[in-house]
């Protein structure tokens, strides 16, 4: 990634979960989308919805410009994990993503300190754009789980609204906290070894920190993504399912484990680079229509 691609991004003001990345696909767009869903923000018609549609499970256009049919709920609390805020009803997703959530869940609650897994936002019932947070999580794919450690799999209702977080991140996310456990690192190398995943965004701290301890196998570091934000939660994200026409996967990461280039965001959050003075004026974010995205999201909002 080019440093003016990089500054340009950051003043866009990139928060935690935005990760759209530089290389998303871009989806083919003509459809008849009905007049009374012209000129509306797609995010009001899909935050409507507190159902998911009946209709054949399937993704439906790429991570940060799409939608879910057939979403499917994580249940609130299982064996080994909790999902948290739930009165987002962001606990949505691909019935594939529920699965990997219980097997991966299952493996964090052997680790010491760990009964499972704090599990925030995947999507919305119907998937789609957000009124608020998020740029991605569109499909159902997309999945973010908590950096504390889940020691307590009984909180209420109110507790999972209350309850933060923990942050694992000194020096703007340069480099790992003392919350940084080598529980951390067995989790993380679990759920980015796992076939399902295309791709897991967490701070460029600790990325490298991952980089340095790993004595083994080192593939699948080249799944794990350095970005903005991302040190109270990581960010799983799931290839589109076998045979789902109509989801968009995103370019595989280049080959090799990537630790060089997590070193160099490491040294730019040390030593940032001068702005360029010729870069472009950042355009504030356009709320995408369903002009935008595929035309089968219209049916995915029209179904009962
Ligand atoms: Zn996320």
């Amino acid at each position: 990634m080019g440093k003016r691609l990089l500054i340009t991004l950051a003043l866009v003001g990139l928060t935690a979960c935005q990760t759209q990345s530089p290389e998303a696909a871009t989806v083919s767009t003509q459809q008849a989308v009905p007049a009374s869903m012209k000129g509306v923000e797609a995010r009001q018609l899909f935050g409507e919805h507190a159902h998911g549609s009946r209709q054949d499970a399937s993704p439906y256009g790429a991570y940060s410009k799409g939608c879910l049919a057939g979403g499917v709920t994580l249940p609130e609390t299982g064996p080994y994990w909790q999902a948290m805020r739930l009165s987002r009803n962001r606990n949505w997703g691909y019935p594939e993503t529920v699965s990997y959530i219980q097997d991966l869940s299952r493996k964090a609650a052997a680790q010491p300190g760990w009964s499972g897994l704090y599990i925030g936002d995947i999507s919305q019932p119907r998937g789609g754009p957000m009124l608020s947070g998020h740029r991605s999580h569109q499909v159902g794919l997309d999945i973010d789980i908590w950096m504390r450690p889940a020691d307590n799999l009984n909180l209420s209702v109110a507790e999972r609204e209350n309850i933060s977080s923990i942050s694992m991140r000194r020096s703007k996310g340069a480099y790992v906290n003392e919350n940084w456990t080598p529980q951390h690192h067995e989790i993380l190398k679990a759920a980015a070894s796992d076939p399902r995943v295309a791709r897991i965004f967490v701070f460029p701290g600790a990325k490298v920190k991952m980089c340095n301890d790993e004595k083994g196998d080192r593939k699948w570091l080249r799944k794990i993504r350095p970005w903005w934000g991302h040190h109270y939660h990581f960010h799983v994200r799931l290839n589109c399912p076998k045979g789902a026409k109509g989801c968009v996967d995103q370019k595989a990461p280049p080959q090799g484990d990537g630790c060089k280039d997590a070193e160099k965001w490491v040294q730019d959050i040390l030593s940032p680079p001068p702005p360029d003075p010729n870069a472009p004026k950042p355009k504030p974010r356009k709320q995408l229509k369903m002009v935008d995205l595929p035309r089968q999201c219209v049916n995915v909002l029209q179904s009962q």
